[in-house]
């Protein structure tokens, strides 16, 4: 069980703090992390509910996860052009999940989408996107004046394929939803075998800070911690089958301390019966 490495972590996600240098709309705000790099945080109240980004390398701006809808998408472009003097070159999808990348569908000249082969051919499936599309099944390093950006397919972890994107001499990293801060995760998509596989592959990666796909920005140590979560979920329903539990009997598990405090609690019950079902399926 991870519970007690949990509670040192909780106290340890950083804040960081915010500049003068940011721009917002009634859907979000942007927290600057330093020079042409933003995490653009969304507001309570609106449907925009995961967070975006904004990487400028000095010829060309990345712009991560450009949110759930067209309208916040376009604030968001917006937001661009008052915080960085390159043009948005690429348009980066984390994953498939809509709430992170629908706003893709928003009209960018001489942008390209770029997303692992499984989020593109989802995406796709729920509606067309103008931006020609360039498929990553490995790595790409984008290079300009003021950085280096390594984008990084990741393959099957939290949804059926995640990439992620890290700044090598910030060491900053953008996880998508492999990581989640504050709050419990929606395992229904995920795959926990390759996610922990993922996580680890991520320290390796040796980040400082960490921008989650829902959440504060945080730490290296909050890659370890969501690794946790998925073990404490995963030891407490072969528990429950070695119990010979059925999946009403979830419902008697309570939330661990650990977690007490993280938002969207409903989500824990779901999560045990979803892998729950998940490790029973398996066994017939
Ligand atoms: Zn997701």
């Amino acid at each position: 069980m991870c519970f007690a490495l949990m509670l040192a972590l909780l106290s340890s996600t950083s804040t960081f703090p915010l500049s003068a240098q940011t721009v917002g709309s009634k859907h979000f705000r942007t927290q600057r992390l330093g020079e042409g790099v933003y995490v653009v945080l969304p507001l309570a109240g609106t449907r925009t509910v995961c967070n975006a980004g904004i990487i400028d390398t000095g010829t060309e701006t990345l712009l991560i996860d450009p949110f759930v809808s067209e309208e916040a998408a376009a604030d968001l472009r917006t937001a661009v052009q008052q915080l960085t003097t390159s043009p948005i070159r690429y348009v980066i999808t984390t994953h498939g999940h809509h709430q992170h990348g629908s706003g893709s569908g928003i009209s960018i000249p001489e942008a390209r989408l770029i997303g692992a082969p499984a989020a593109l051919a989802s995406m796709a499936a729920r509606s067309a996107s103008p931006l020609p599309t360039m498929a990553l099944d490995g790595r790409l390093t984008l290079r300009g004046p003021l950085r280096t950006v390594d984008l990084i397919a990741t393959g099957r972890g939290h949804g059926t394929s995640d990439l992620v994107v890290f700044l090598p001499a910030e060491r900053l990293l953008f996880t998508g939803d492999l990581v989640v801060i504050g709050m419990h995760p929606s395992v229904t998509d995920g795959e926990f075998a390759q996610w922990t596989s993922s996580l680890r592959q991520l320290e390796a990666l040796g980040p400082d800070v960490v921008i989650p796909g829902r959440g504060p920005v945080g730490e290296g140590d909050d890659l370890r911690a969501m690794a946790c979560y998925l073990q404490d979920i995963d030891a407490m329903t072969r528990a429950a089958a070695t119990a010979g539990k059925g999946l009403h009997d979830l419902t008697t598990i309570g939330v661990p301390m650990t977690y007490a405090e993280w938002e969207h609690p409903s989500l824990f019950l779901e999560n045990l019966r979803s892998w729950f079902t998940r490790l029973r399926s398996r066994t017939r």
